[in-house]
């Protein structure tokens, strides 16, 4: 079991921009989710490059991506490379990343020059497993993610407009019904998702054939790779990508792309 001490990386954090003067959060009004409506339907058969230069064209600078660096994540931060390399992305760093996550980071900034900033949770690990009296994870995954994940999530929301997601819709039930663009009402975000129609083939494809970096976990039987205590290899014969996610608990997403249809505005 990696040492939580070595996983937590100091200095690649710069922290979230600060919006210009006059920056107002956007409201979903119902102009707004007409428009955004309207751009899903129509970016549907749009190139996945289209969808993001549809974003920035909208949305920067208050565009952002956050990232785990699994392989949607790396393919989108290679199209940001030629599209909009100034783009802030962010990774959410609990502090129990795989070494070979942390490391990848530094292989992007390489490769494209796009420095993805590790945002942190307010507690280290130490600080937060003594306030709850040792890992939260093996008993509230759930409230694990929230505070290292969702919270800091959260905080980004307040200062964008518009934030890409990684999710395609042939990962699960649930992410099948993924819009384009959509209005994400539990971080008051636009959603854009520009490899919603991709498939995992077209998806490794891209990423054998332009030799962009990926996790070397993927290699060892890991497809969908999270924090290291909630992040199991699958077994053969297992065919959901995130069976190793959560394994035997009652969970199968950290929260960020849960879909909520209540206002029938997608996401
Ligand atoms: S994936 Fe596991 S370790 Fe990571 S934040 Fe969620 S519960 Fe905590």
């Amino acid at each position: 079991m990696p040492d939580t001490e070595i996983l937590d990386r100091q200095g690649t954090c710069r922290g979230l921009p600060t919006p210009r003067p006059g920056f107002q959060r956007l409201e979903a009004t119902p102009e707004l989710l007409d428009k955004l409506r309207e751009a899903s339907q129509r970016l549907e058969t749009a190139s996945p490059e289209e969808i993001i230069a549809w974003g920035i064209e909208h949305y920067a600078p208050y565009l952002t991506m956050a990232t785990a660096f699994g392989p949607e994540g790396c393919v989108i931060l290679s199209m940001l490379a030629k599209i909009a390399p100034e783009t802030y992305i962010f990774n959410l760093d609990t502090g129990y990343q795989f070494q070979e996550t942390l490391d990848l980071r530094d292989r992007i900034a390489a490769k494209y020059g796009i420095e993805v900033d590790l945002l942190q949770p307010e507690l280290s690990v130490p600080e937060y497993e003594t306030l709850h009296g040792g890992p939260l994870y093996r008993i509230n995954p759930n409230q694990c993610c929230f505070d290292r994940k969702l919270q800091v999530l959260e905080r980004a929301s307040k200062v964008m407009h518009a934030w890409m997601s990684g999710i395609r819709r042939d990962q699960s039930a649930d992410r099948a019904r993924a819009a384009i663009v959509g209005w994400d009402k539990k971080f008051g975000l636009v959603k854009i998702s520009p490899l919603a129609n991709s498939t995992k083939q077209d998806v490794w494809k891209r990423i054998t054939e332009e030799g962009i970096p990926y996790n070397p976990l993927h290699d060892q039987g890991y497809p969908s790779i999270g924090c290291w205590p909630c992040t199991r290899a699958v077994e053969s014969g297992e065919t959901d990508e995130r069976a190793g996610r959560w394994s035997g608990m009652q969970k199968t997403e950290c929260g960020l792309h849960t879909i909520s249809e209540q206002d029938g505005s997608g996401i």
